[in-house]
C-alpha cells in the first residue's frame, strides 16, 4: 500500500475529549473517529488492526473445537422476558421499535438467543459438547461511555457458548476456552493475567477475567506477588482488616448524646474519641421497593458486588434521605441495626462476635456505646460484605496489593439458568431430560486492539506487536521523484517483502523526511526502512526497529534479510 493512497489522518495534536493515552493515540494515528459519546468509525489502518486481532481469535476459537456462527443484532424482548433479564438489565439495553410500534431489542450481549437456537436444535446427549462462537457488534447503553473503545455503546465481542451434558464436561469446555485466551492475549503481544472474577446473582461457580495491567483501566485486582493470588476486588477476600475488631464487651448497651455527629470522622474527634474500627456504620438501601440494612466496621466500606451477592439481585440503590427518615425513625449520621426488626440486616463477617462497638441509636443527635453484636444484633445475616485492602493478609497469609487493569476478556461457567428459563433439555444416555450446562465467553475485540495501545507505547507513538500492526514495515523514502533512484529502491524491496508475505506500506507523500519519520512513530510500525538519496548513494538503507529506537545503516542488498530477521524476532 502507498500511503498516498490510503487514508491515515494523523493529528499532531490530541483531541481534548481523549483522557486517557490510547484513546489520544487511536485519534491521533488516524485509527478511528468519534461519531458520538461512545460510537467510532474505524479508518483503514484501524481496521487492519481490528481484522488481525479477529483473525487470531478465530484460529484460535477453531483451534479449541468451537463453532463460528453468526446471530442476529436485532433480539425479540420475549426470550429476555423469559430469562428474567428484561428488568435486570434494563439499564443497558437498546430498545428500538419497528414500523408497527412493536418493540426489539439490539443485542448486549447473546445468551439468550443461542439457547433459543439450542432449544430447538439440541435434544440428545450425541450432540454435545457443543460450543458456538460468533464476532459481532454489540450494543450497551452504558451510563458513562468513555475512554473511546474502551467503554462503547456500540463495540464489538466475540462470545462463545458452550452446551454440555454433565457438569464435569462443563468444566472441559471452560478450560479450554481459558487457555484459548492465554494464546490469543499471548499472540497479540499483549501481557494478560486471569483474575478470580464475580460469578454475581448468577450463581455461577467458575469465572475468570482476563486483565491487562494499566493504571488506566477501570477495573482493581487483589494480587499477591508470590502469584498465590489474584482477584478482581469484586471478589477478593482477605483475613481481614489489619487492625482487629474489638470483642470485649465493659458495660451495658447505653444510649449517649452526640450532638452535630454526622460522620465516622465527627465520633473519631474529641470529645467523643472513638476509634473508626471500634465503630459500626449502617447503609441503608433499597431493594426491590424494600429498604435492606448492610452494616460493616466504621472503617470498611461495603463492596457493592458482594452486596449484590448478599442480597440476591443486582438490581438495588442506597436509599434516600425521606426513605431513611421513613424506615429508620433518624438520618445518616444516627443509624443502627440495633432493635431494627421489620427489615433484613446484613453484617460484614467481621463484625461477627465484636463487642464494645458504638454505633448509632435510630434517633438523631444520638448513639449507642457498648454494643455487643451477638446479644444486641441476634437479627442479622453474616456474609462478606467489605471491600479488601492493600497490605491485609491474604487467605494463604501473602500480603495483599492492589493494581488497575482493563478487563478484556472473560470465561464464565453458567450452570443451567438460561437453559431452564429457556427450556432447552436433551435426552440423556438413560432416556431421561437434562437441561444442558452452559458455559460463556465474552472477548472485547475493540476493547482489546485500545488495550493493546495502552500497554504499548511511548511518546512518540502506538508500538504494535508485528502480529496486529496495521503494516508491520514502513518504507519511508525521503525523495519521491517517480522513477528517481530512491523510489527505485523503494519500490524493489516493497515488492520484495510483499511477495514475503509482509504488509508493507510505502510512504510516498512528498512532505519533509522529519514529518514522514514523527507519522511512522506515531502510527507504530514495528520496523522502518528509511531510504535517503545521499545514503543510497553510499548503498546504504536506514533501519529502524520502532520498539527499542534502534536505528543502524544497512547494506541496500540486504536491507530485505535484515527486516525478515528482525521481524521474526520481535
Ligand atoms: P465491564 O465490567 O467492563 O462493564 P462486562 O462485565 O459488562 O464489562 P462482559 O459482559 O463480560 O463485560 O463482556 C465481555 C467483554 O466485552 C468484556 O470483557 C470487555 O472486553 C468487552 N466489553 C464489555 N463492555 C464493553 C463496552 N462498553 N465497550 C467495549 N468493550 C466492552
Ligand atoms: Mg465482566
Amino acid at each position: 500500500m502507498r500511503w498516498s493512497d490510503t487514508f491515515i489522518p494523523t493529528l499532531k495534536e490530541a483531541p481534548a475529549e481523549a483522557e486517557i493515552v490510547s484513546h489520544q493515540l487511536l485519534l491521533r494515528a488516524g485509527l478511528v473517529r468519534k461519531l458520538a459519546g461512545g460510537l467510532y468509525t474505524f479508518l483503514p489502518a484501524g481496521i487492519r488492526v481490528l481484522r488481525k486481532i479477529e483473525q487470531i481469535v478465530r484460529e484460535e476459537m477453531d483451534r479449541a473445537g468451537a463453532l463460528e456462527i453468526l446471530m442476529p443484532a436485532v433480539q425479540p424482548p420475549e426470550i429476555w422476558r423469559a430469562s428474567g433479564r428484561y428488568e435486570q438489565a434494563a439499564g443497558v439495553l437498546f430498545k428500538v421499535s419497528d414500523s408497527k410500534g412493536r418493540e426489539w431489542l439490539l443485542g448486549p450481549t447473546h445468551e439468550e438467543v443461542v439457547t433459543t437456537m439450542a432449544a430447538n436444535e439440541i435434544n440428545s446427549y450425541r450432540q454435545l459438547p457443543l460450543n458456538f462462537y460468533q464476532i459481532q457488534t454489540k450494543f450497551r447503553d452504558e451510563i458513562r461511555p468513555r475512554f473511546g473503545l474502551m467503554r462503547a455503546r456500540e463495540f464489538i465481542m466475540k462470545d462463545a457458548y458452550s452446551f454440555d451434558a454433565t457438569d464435569e464436561d462443563a468444566l472441559i469446555s471452560y478450560q479450554k476456552m481459558y487457555d484459548a485466551y492465554v494464546r490469543i492475549f499471548d499472540r497479540c503481544g499483549v501481557q494478560s493475567f486471569p483474575v478470580d472474577a464475580d460469578a454475581g446473582v448468577m450463581g455461577g461457580n467458575h469465572s475468570h477475567e482476563f486483565m491487562v495491567p494499566a493504571q488506566t483501566g477501570e477495573s482493581e485486582v487483589a494480587y499477591t506477588e508470590d502469584g498465590s493470588y489474584s482477584a478482581n476486588l469484586e471478589k477478593a477476600a482477605s483475613q481481614g482488616p489489619q487492625s482487629q475488631t474489638p470483642n470485649v464487651c465493659t458495660g451495658n448497651l447505653e444510649e449517649f448524646e452526640t450532638p452535630g455527629v454526622k460522620t465516622i470522622e465527627d465520633l473519631e474527634n474529641e470529645p467523643f474519641n472513638v476509634s473508626a474500627s471500634s465503630q459500626i456504620k449502617t447503609l441503608v438501601y433499597i431493594v426491590e421497593d424494600e429498604p435492606v440494612i448492610a452494616l460493616v466496621r466504621g472503617d470498611d466500606d461495603a463492596n457493592e458486588s458482594k452486596l449484590a451477592t448478599a442480597f440476591g439481585t443486582a438490581i438495588f440503590r442506597p436509599a434516600e434521605y425521606e426513605e431513611i427518615q421513613k424506615a429508620m425513625g433518624a438520618l445518616p449520621g444516627s443509624l443502627g441495626g440495633v432493635g431494627i426488626e421489620k427489615m433484613k440486616v446484613y453484617a460484614d463477617s467481621q463484625l461477627e462476635g465484636a463487642a464494645g462497638m458504638v454505633t448509632g441509636a435510630n434517633k438523631d443527635g444520638y448513639h449507642l456505646r457498648n454494643v455487643n453484636v451477638s446479644r444486641d444484633l441476634p437479627h442479622v445475616n453474616f456474609k462478606d460484605l467489605r471491600i479488601v485492602r492493600e497490605g491485609e493478609l491474604s487467605i494463604e497469609g501473602q500480603t495483599i496489593k492492589i493494581r488497575r487493569a482493563i478487563e478484556v476478556g472473560h470465561v464464565f461457567k453458567l450452570g443451567t439458568k438460561y437453559c431452564d428459563a429457556l427450556e432447552a433439555s436433551f435426552l440423556d444416555e438413560k432416556g431421561k431430560k437434562n437441561a444442558p450446562v452452559m458455559g460463556c465467553y465474552g472477548l472485547g475485540i475493540t476493547r482489546t486492539l485500545q488495550a493493546i495501545i495502552e500497554y504499548s507505547h511511548d511518546d512518540n507513538g502506538i508500538i504494535w506487536p508485528v502480529s496486529v500492526a496495521p503494516w508491520q514495515v514502513c518504507i519511508t523514502a525521503l525523495d519521491v521523484e517517480p522513477g528517481g533512484p530512491v523510489m527505485k529502491a523503494a519500490l524493489e524491496i516493497y515488492a520484495e517483502l510483499t511477495e514475503t508475505g509482509y504488509d508493507v506500506i510505502l510512504d510516498d507523500r512528498e512532505l519533509r523526511p522529519g514529518f514522514k519519520f514523527k507519522d511512522s512513530e506515531l502510527v507504530g510500525f514495528p520496523v522502518r526502512l528509511g531510504i535517503g538519496t545521499k545514503s543510497l548513494e553510499k548503498g546504504n538503507v536506514e533501519f529502524t526497529l520502532r520498539s527499542s529506537n534502534q536505528r543502524e545503516s544497512v547494506p541496500l542488498d540486504q536491507a530485505v534479510a535484515k527486516v525478515k530477521s528482525a521481524l521474526a524476532d520481535v
